[in-house]
């Protein structure tokens, strides 16, 4: 689905963080807010997904109106780094939560656990508990359960940040894979230019709260707008 920014503002106490942010995420892309830390990419995804009430602006889903509606009444899928598995679950149940305040049967919600699990490659681990997982197969049951109930956007906030160097590379293309699979709009995260480039069908590049270039990784690479954008992508000019 598509998403739009139009005029998104927030503010912390007096300090203005984001000020008149235009964005918008076409239906189907998977798009990295990319910048150095600090720049606001975390405050805009959680506007989006609506742990953050917005100063001014809006923010729609489609044509439809979410501002003033709140997370839980809004169908997003979130993997943010800080956003555990529950321990004392299995896998399976980790993966079911989000559909039991629906009025689902048993069987209806197990084959709908199932057909994630088997998107995600942890068909095998379904009745583990988090604790017995490496930190790639957490991210993978973190993943099924964002999407489980197929929302309309998937929101990733820095998801490999706590994989080693190996794990990171195989995720890397493990969640393109997915996003692709499903065909689900995303939005990812990250300070890592060559994550950005290499997972994404386009690049917003953001500094002190402002995007200074939306593009495909190609064109932001080949014709940077600014030095910053230049020296951030590692092709300096
Ligand atoms: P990023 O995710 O790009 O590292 P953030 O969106 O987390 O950046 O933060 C952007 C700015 O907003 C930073 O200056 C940060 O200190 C500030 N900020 C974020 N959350 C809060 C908060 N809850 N209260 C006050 N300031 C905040
Ligand atoms: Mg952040």
């Amino acid at each position: 689905m598509r998403i739009l920014l139009d005029g998104f503002t927030k503010s912390f106490g007096a300090v203005t963080v984001i000020e008149n942010m235009k964005l918008e995420i076409k239906d189907g892309e998977m798009l990295a807010l990319l910048g150095p830390s600090g720049c606001g990419k975390s405050t805009t995804l959680f506007a989006i997904c609506g742990i953050h009430k917005v100063t001014g602006g809006r923010i729609l889903f489609g044509d439809k109106d979410v501002t003033r509606i709140a997370p839980q009444e809004r169908n997003v899928g979130v993997v943010f780094q800080s956003y555990a598995l529950y321990p004392h679950k299995t896998v399976e149940e980790n993966i079911a939560f989000p559909l039991q305040v629906r009025r689902l049967s048993a069987d209806e919600i197990s084959r709908q656990v199932n057909e994630m699990a088997r998107l995600v490659h942890i068909e095998k681990l379904l009745g583990r508990r988090p604790a017995e997982l490496s930190g790639g197969q957490q991210q993978r049951v973190a993943l099924a359960r964002a999407l489980v109930r197929r929302p309309d956007v998937l929101l990733l906030d820095e998801p490999l940040a706590n994989l080693d160097a190996k794990l990171r590379l195989e995720m890397r293309s493990e969640i393109r894979r997915i996003q692709l699979e499903t065909g689900i709009t995303a939005v990812l995260v990250t300070h890592d230019q060559v994550e950005a480039m290499s997972m994404c069908d386009r690049i917003a590049i953001m500094d002190a709260g402002r995007i200074i270039q939306i593009a495909t990784p190609s064109e932001m690479y080949e014709n940077p707008r600014t030095e910053f954008v230049a020296g951030f992508l590692g092709n300096p000019p």
